[in-house]
């Protein structure tokens, strides 16, 4: 008799309730992932992010074997693959953590039938989140808040999350594997060659994945107990040349790492110290984070404008040129280029980084829609963190097409960089064509005497791109539009929107 653990997220030994209900019965325990071609179609991945995903798979797989298990990794849809273990495992319990993301659901929903009609039970756990998103809805009487506020009020009234469960360290004798299963090949984690992935043509690896790097990480921010308790996320630097903020985020999003680990582990570095509250501090990010999963988990539509109650309607105008422009660092704009190029090397940007590229992209400078910036090939394929809820929260955040609304505070991207890094060296070390400007012209290069620009090596217009829209006129224009698309109500959809629709169902 066996059961199967069905990692999806929540990649890891620690505080994971769901695997912990596996072992429950001293039943064999049988860790699976499943490569589901639905994920190698529909989303987008990048090669730092396969990277991080196999590295994850890699480590699950050795902590697995040091408990005298392993990870089996099966391709196929879940279904083909479900009914096929039922047949061949003798499976009495399949447990897995609670995934709110649509295609999750259904997926999720099919599956539970489907083993129930084998007489197999299910269990799911909540573990990706702090609080179950179902209880915090029922908390605000059925309605979902749509508030940062109204989010801190409500898990103000339900207390602290549940605490972390403990590690997996060991397992029952009748939970480890027994026979040649144990060592088979054919159920090893994938190397990248078999994902399509070059690995010649990646980048050096800033940050490597799995559990057991996440909770070194967590522990090396921990040990900074000053940094933390003064910790105030608008303070931190969106273009230092080093991090200025934990880089969590891609452990949190695989589950390589459990918030509630890193919300207890807060506690505690807080515990008899003054220390910074939310929204700034760093408790008050994993809030953030909360906060969008909520709101993702119960508003239908989330990740698109249209049939999205929480979207503001908003006249986009799709500009395929524009999009490419930005996409591949070559705006003309040095700040903007060195973000998106940074983006696409690395796989990680500052939050403030993030702000400044998709308020350029659609109402500061460019009025390409956001969705555009959140998927094709943008942000959902090149972050290291790329996350359903998240990205689509904080795209409609930046766009002020939901949660914000003051459209008029539009990000410079010439002086809002230049707030942290004078000389531009955030700038010189990604954009390498511009090093030798100097500083007085190295975040608007097309305002040097040409006799400048040929002294540093990189003309304008031909080295590098010339600014792809004037700033100041672009802005004045793009607050008329929005100041119209405030006054037109929340829920009018345009024709250029029906137009972007109709586009991206064909994608
Ligand atoms: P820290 O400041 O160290 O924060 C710790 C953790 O809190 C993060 O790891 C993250 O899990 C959470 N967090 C912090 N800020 C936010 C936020 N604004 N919203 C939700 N959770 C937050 N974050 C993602 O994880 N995935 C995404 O796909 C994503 N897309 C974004 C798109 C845009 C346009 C913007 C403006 C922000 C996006 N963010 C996303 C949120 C945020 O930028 C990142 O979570 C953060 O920069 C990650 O770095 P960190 O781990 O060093 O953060």
């Amino acid at each position: 008799m066996a059961t199967i653990h069905w990692f999806r997220k929540g990649l890891r030994l620690h505080d994971n309730p769901a695997l912990l209900a596996a072992i429950k019965e001293n039943h064999e325990l049988r860790p699976l992932y499943i490569l589901d071609p639905w994920f190698m179609t529909n989303s987008r991945v990048g090669v730092n992010r396969w990277r991080f995903f196999t590295q994850s798979l890699d480590d699950l797989d050795n902590n697995l074997r040091g408990l005298g298990s392993r990870l089996f990794v099966i391709r196929g849809t879940p279904e083909e693959v479900f009914l096929n273990l039922f047949k061949d495992w003798d499976v009495q319990r399949l447990t897995w953590e609670v995934d709110t993301e649509p295609y999750a659901c259904s997926r999720d929903e099919k599956i539970e039938k489907l083993a129930r009609s084998h007489n197999i039970e299910v269990v799911c756990q909540v573990g990706h989140t702090l609080y179950n998103t179902e209880q915090i809805i029922k908390a605000n009487l059925g309605k979902t808040p749509l508030t940062y506020q109204s989010m801190q009020a409500l898990v103000s009234k339900l207390g602290h999350p549940p605490k972390p469960v403990d590690t997996l360290v060991s397992l029952p004798r009748g939970c480890r594997l027994q026979g040649e299963i144990a060592t088979d090949s054919k159920f090893d984690p994938p190397t990248l060659a078999e994902l399509g992935v070059d690995e010649g043509s990646i980048e050096p690896c800033l940050y490597v994945g799995g559990e057991t790097e996440a909770l070194k990480r967590l522990d090396k921010y921990m040990e900074r107990k000053t940094w933390v308790c003064r910790f105030e996320k608008p303070k931190t630097s969106p273009n230092s040349l080093q991090p200025s903020t934990t880089v969590l985020s891609p452990y949190l999003k695989f589950g390589c790492l459990s918030c509630r680990t890193m919300y207890f582990r807060l506690l505690e570095v807080y515990k008899n110290n003054s220390h910074t509250n939310p929204p700034v501090s760093l408790l008050g990010q994993l809030l953030w984070r909360e906060f969008f999963y909520t709101v993702a988990a119960a508003t239908p539509n989330f990740d698109h404008m249209e049939g999205n109650p929480v979207c503001r309607q908003i006249p986009w105008i799709r500009d395929d040129k524009l999009l490419r422009a930005w996409e591949y660092g070559k705006t003309g704009y040095p700040f903007i280029d060195a973000v998106m190029t940074q983006l696409r090397k690395e796989g990680w940007i500052h939050h403030l980084a993030r702000h400044v590229v998709a308020c350029f992209l659609t109402r500061g400078d460019l009025w390409q829609p956001w969705e555009d910036g959140m998927k094709v090939n943008v942000f959902e394929e090149l972050l290291l963190d790329a996350d359903w809820s998240l990205n689509a929260g904080n795209w409609m955040w930046l766009s002020a097409s939901a949660f914000f609304h003051q459209y008029f505070r539009v990000y410079s991207p010439i002086a809002f960089g230049k707030q942290t890094d004078k000389h531009g060296d955030y700038i010189r070390k990604y954009l390498p064509q511009l090093c030798k400007y100097p500083e007085s012209y190295i975040y608007e290069p097309w305002k040097a005497p040409l006799s400048v620009q040929k002294a540093a090596g990189c003309i304008i217009g031909q080295d590098y791109p010339r600014p792809i829209v004037d700033h100041d006129i672009a802005r004045k224009h793009n607050l008329q539009r929005m100041s119209k698309a405030f006054a037109a109500g929340k829920n009018k959809t345009s024709p250029s929107s029906k137009e972007s629709a109709k586009k991206r169902t064909k994608k």
